[in-house]
């Protein structure tokens, strides 16, 4: 626990994501708008990993308990993070992201000729993992894109 709190300070209640991939953490703050909220947030970037020798990014929000759909979304930027929440400096949750199936509403189609910008309709995508990188297929369009270039596009 000592050495937690070396890396980045401990919070007395919010979620931790941990192990996000060096240099995944700012986009993931953009691209969830983590910033544009009240909450304090703390952010560790290129800390070492202790399972590893690569580096890696943590994120810190106070007062903000991610659902597993949300969580889940992240692992679309970062598919082997931990989220930990905490309660009065306890984790009292852990869990390991999990890839969706399907991403609804939430992301635009990279393809500026897709027929979901000119209809009112939520885009689709679905997931496949191809390692490393994780792809979306549009169910409009039906092309795939790197998750990469979503976060590049906010
Ligand atoms: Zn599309």
């Amino acid at each position: 626990m000592a050495e937690h709190k070396l890396q980045v300070e401990a919070i007395e209640r919010g979620t931790v994501i941990d192990h996000i991939p060096a240099g995944m953490g700012i986009r993931i703050l953009k691209f969830f708008q983590l910033t544009q909220q009240q909450d304090a947030i703390t952010v560790g970037l290129n800390l070492r990993s202790k399972h590893s020798s690569s580096k890696k990014d943590i994120i810190k929000v106070e007062n903000t308990i991610f659902d597993v759909q949300q969580a889940n979304q992240l692992a679309l930027f970062a598919k082997d993070a931990t989220i930990n929440v905490i309660d009065d400096y306890d984790v009292v949750e852990k869990y390991q992201v999990t890839l969706p199936e399907a991403v609804i509403g939430v992301l635009t189609c990279p393809n500026s000729n897709c027929i979901c910008h000119d209809e009112p309709v939520d885009s689709r995508f679905y997931v496949t993992e191809d390692t490393p990188d994780v792809t979306l297929k549009c169910h409009y369009c039906e092309k795939s894109f790197s998750q990469r270039l979503f976060v590049e596009l906010k």
